[in-house]
């Protein structure tokens, strides 16, 4: 994303207000559980579960498409290793990550974060129960996302949008009633009929079945096809926010445990309730925190054995992620 000066100048006074810049830089106690040289890892201190963590970059970006290219890969392709410490530390079964974008969507800072959350079985967390889906897709929006989105996707691929999709096979049984919007060799992309939201779109992995096992550069692409996603409903079909929400093993409102993200168009008023209230717990966070650190010490340990055995991936590129990622899949031909 360019930015003109005004925008420069209106970032910066965001920056100064913004308290987890004050958080990062140590101006305010952090429980901090996991830090590199741009990521950081602190708990809630308002979790809606037991190891509620929030991951940021410690650069000060207000929204997901402010993050550059380098930025985005990083984070992104760092997140299931986080989120695999966290379950292992609180010995959970599955995991979400939720993005808010937009203050209709229950974004409450101006930095950009994602929140990991730890689930299991009868943990009584609801809120992304997606079973009972009422808002069916109109014909005409159904049009534009079948229309925009995989054109999109081709432009930024430099691909013919037929040569992408491959969705002439079987469906999978896992596929509730819906049109697929595109297909390559890592995702599918679904706009099912009835959303928890007019325009919910689905994203599933073609590689794995947990989030936490993803490759480093599947994980980046996923959420860069997500960013596309919200970006489609936001422009196509004047969404005022959305959610991203990534479910990933068993919990009683994910019982096949299978990887999914979710893309949920946000309107003021619409009703909807994702976003859990904040509480005090009654458990000490600093306990939380040690138990975190110990699983997440080692990411350090084995990013800096991979930079030592493969010298080349130390060098600086200054290139898009999405170019990163289509010359990955490239070399996969
Ligand atoms: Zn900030």
């Amino acid at each position: 994303m360019n930015l003109t000066p005004e925008m420069k100048a209106q970032l910066a006074e965001q920056k100064k207000q913004c308290i987890f810049c004050k958080l990062i830089a140590g101006e305010m106690p952090a429980k901090t559980v996991f830090e590199d040289g741009r990521t950081i890892g602190m708990l809630d201190i308002y979790p809606a579960l037991k190891g509620h963590t929030l991951f940021m970059p410690k650069e000060h970006y207000p929204i997901m498409p402010y993050l550059p290219g380098d930025e985005f890969s990083h984070f992104f392709g760092i997140l299931p290793r986080l989120s695999a410490s966290i379950m292992k530390a609180m010995i959970s079964t599955g995991v979400n990550v939720f993005i808010a974008n937009g203050g209709v969507a229950g974004q409450q800072a101006s930095h950009f974060l994602v929140h990991v959350l730890p689930r299991e079985a009868g943990d009584g967390f609801f809120n992304f129960f997606f079973d009972q889906r009422k808002a069916k897709i109109s014909e005409e929006k159904k049009n534009i996302l079948q229309h925009n989105f995989p054109t999109m996707m081709a432009n930024h691929f430099s691909r013919n949008p037929a040569a992408w999709h491959q969705g002439a096979g079987e469906r999978p049984a896992f596929l509730k009633p819906s049109t697929v919007l595109y297909e390559d060799e890592k995702v599918l992309v679904s706009l099912p009929e009835k959303g928890v939201a007019e325009g919910h779109i689905e994203i599933y992995s073609k590689e794995e079945k947990d989030f936490q096992k993803l490759s480093p550069e599947s994980a980046s692409h996923l959420f860069f096809v997500a960013s596309f996603a919200a970006t489609a409903v936001f422009e196509g079909l004047g969404a005022h926010g959305t959610n991203i929400i990534v479910k990933s093993g068993v919990s009683d409102d994910n019982p096949s445990g299978r990887l999914s993200m979710h893309i949920i168009p946000r309107k003021q008023d619409d009703g909807l309730k994702l976003q859990w209230e904040p509480k005090q717990p009654k458990y000490n966070l600093d306990e939380v925190v040690s138990m975190i650190k110990d699983k997440t010490w080692e990411i350090n340990v084995v990013k800096k054995k991979v930079l030592v055995e493969e010298p080349q991936k130390v060098e600086k590129k200054k290139i898009a992620p999405h170019d990163e990622i289509r010359k990955a899949i490239e070399r996969l031909h």
